[in-house]
């Protein structure tokens, strides 16, 4: 609960005080000090890192790398002539391995901190009127301290369903997920969003039976269709099962069970339940009414486009404003942001921001889908190339898949391009790259792309815009 402003003096004076120690504030913080800022950086948990490598990208990958490993020892490695007799799960083990990076990731900040003279405060921040935040402690102290300017960075949470009873154990979210201590017999997922096909694929490969309920008639929406329809087939052959059309209307536990009720099905039983159907902005007891601050309809902080909020001197970036929830469009908000106050420059290209989901393989995207671009009736030539027909992805044994760009009838620059493959993650910083530079499809078909690579892919959709691949 937000307290009014209080009276008494600062007990320490910044130039920036950032609240939210995320991939947004805490990369803000080091970049303003680096500008010759004095910087202080609330975060209410012990960890630095925010939800990105606490309970977030970090951990994700770190599980989504050792199941994949798991699964490739048992049902994928004896192709290569390489015979594993006996593959056993030690879960202890691997998420403790989680852990101790999650860790090794967060104290790493907290050095950085030190190295770049940022002051860590530990507790919670709420603005206390304009220049002053308030920080409440761990036990209870609270202490003032005067910010010419503030940075909000405080994130996002996980979203909540109407009917769903998250107990925080056998129907829980994102973070629980990251930590069952056993592999479930039957997890059943709501949302196939991002963090529903990474989590669903990490307990699918270790073992467990995992049906996926999605409101919409398609899975990843937001991504180009062809690319889903794709990625859709080939995680459907490896073991997840996906129920499209499905509105989740409640789920509650009973005893060891848990029931999802939908519209139009049956109830279904399984023994955890994964609720990933969105992330909110997080501003609880923010004190935003004592500058005056009021939220969007879908509970943001509205920005001008230049991070600075209605407040004078008050900035917000990362998930609590608009735009995709993603830790590096977070980060480069920070940088842009700070940039600006101390240079009057600092800017970011909206259209030039990656997207990956770490699925195996992974989807990979930058700019506009081929949906976005029918919408807005802009022209558009297309260029595919599969996966299949390239060398590298057959020594790997990975070959679903394919790269298509997008680019303009006319001047040939590239639109979007879109990828399902192996390493596809890795093969998109190409292309953000090029749009970030206005470059054409030609541009990318005429550099030389090291043999043999899956980064030949690219060059070969490319080439396939102008209707010249080599390989197929
Ligand atoms: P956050 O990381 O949420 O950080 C906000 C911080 O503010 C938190 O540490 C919080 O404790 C603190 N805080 C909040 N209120 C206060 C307060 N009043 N006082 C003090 N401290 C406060 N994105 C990717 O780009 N790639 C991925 O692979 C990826 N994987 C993900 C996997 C999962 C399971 C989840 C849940 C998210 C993932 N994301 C990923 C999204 C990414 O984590 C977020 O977009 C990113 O963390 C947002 O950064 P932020 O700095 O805006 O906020
Ligand atoms: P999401 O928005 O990606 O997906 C939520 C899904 O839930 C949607 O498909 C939606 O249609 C569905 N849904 C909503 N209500 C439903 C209902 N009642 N019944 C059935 N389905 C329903 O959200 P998420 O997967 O929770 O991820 C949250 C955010 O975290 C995303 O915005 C994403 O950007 C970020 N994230 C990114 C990464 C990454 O970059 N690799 C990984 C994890 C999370």
């Amino acid at each position: 609960m937000a307290s009014s402003t209080r009276s008494e003096a600062p007990e320490q004076e910044f130039d920036l005080v950032v609240i939210g120690a995320g991939p947004g504030g805490y990369v803000a913080a080091i970049r303003a000090a680096q500008l010759g800022l004095k910087t202080a950086c609330i975060e209410r948990e012990k960890a630095l890192g925010g939800t990105c490598l606490r309970v977030g990208c970090i951990p994700s990958k770190a599980l989504l790398e050792s199941s994949e490993r798991f699964a490739e020892a048992k049902h994928g490695i004896d192709e290569h002539g390489v015979v594993v007799k006996e593959v056993a799960l030690d879960l202890a083990r691997m998420l403790k391995r989680k852990d101790g990076i999650v860790g090794q990731l967060t104290r790493g900040v907290e050095g950085l901190f030190k190295k770049h003279g940022v002051t860590r405060l530990l507790g919670h921040g709420r603005l206390d009127g304009p220049g002053r935040v308030l920080v409440i402690e761990p036990d209870g102290k609270e202490r003032v301290v005067a910010a010419k300017r503030v940075l909000i960075a405080t994130g996002s949470a996980v979203a909540t369903l109407k009917g769903v009873e998250m107990d925080g154990d056998r129907i829980g979210g994102s973070t629980e997920a990251l930590s069952y201590p056993e592999v479930p017999q039957h997890l059943i997922v709501i949302g196939a969003g991002v963090i529903g096909l990474e989590l669903g694929s990490v307990w699918s490969r270790l073992g467990a039976k995992v049906t996926v309920l999605e409101y919409l008639d398609r899975i990843l929406p937001g991504l180009d269709v062809e690319v889903a329809q794709a990625a859709r087939k080939v995680l459907t052959k490896q073991g997840l099962t996906f129920k499209l059309g499905v509105r989740v209307t409640g789920a509650r536990v009973e005893g060891q069970e848990c029931v999802v009720e939908a519209e139009g099905m049956e109830p279904l039983r399984g023994d955890r339940v994964l609720v990933a159907v969105g992330r909110r902005p997080y501003t609880e007891d923010l004190g935003l009414e004592s500058v005056a601050i009021t939220l969007d309809p879908r509970g943001r902080i509205p920005t001008d486009g230049y991070f600075q909020t209605k407040a004078p001197g008050v900035f917000a970036i990362g998930d609590v404003i608009a735009g995709p929830m993603l830790a590096h469009k977070a980060s480069e908000e920070g940088v842009a942001c700070v940039e600006r106050m101390v240079t009057g420059a600092g800017h970011i290209n909206y259209d030039a921001i990656p997207n990956i989901v770490y699925t195996h393989p992974e989807i990979a995207s930058v700019g506009k889908t081929e949906e976005e671009l029918k919408q807005a009736g802009t022209p558009y030539r297309k260029g595919s190339f599969p996966f299949v027909a390239n060398g590298r992805a057959k020594a790997l044994g990975t070959t679903d898949g394919f790269v298509k760009f997008l680019a303009h009838p006319e001047t040939d620059r590239i639109l979007g391009v879109h990828i399902v493959g192996p390493r596809a993650g890795d093969l998109i910083a190409e292309v953000a790259v090029a749009i970030e530079f206005g470059a054409s499809s030609e541009d990318v078909a005429r550099c030389v792309h090291a043999h043999p690579t899956l980064a030949e892919v690219v060059k070969e959709a490319a080439l396939a815009v102008d209707g010249r691949p080599i390989h197929i």
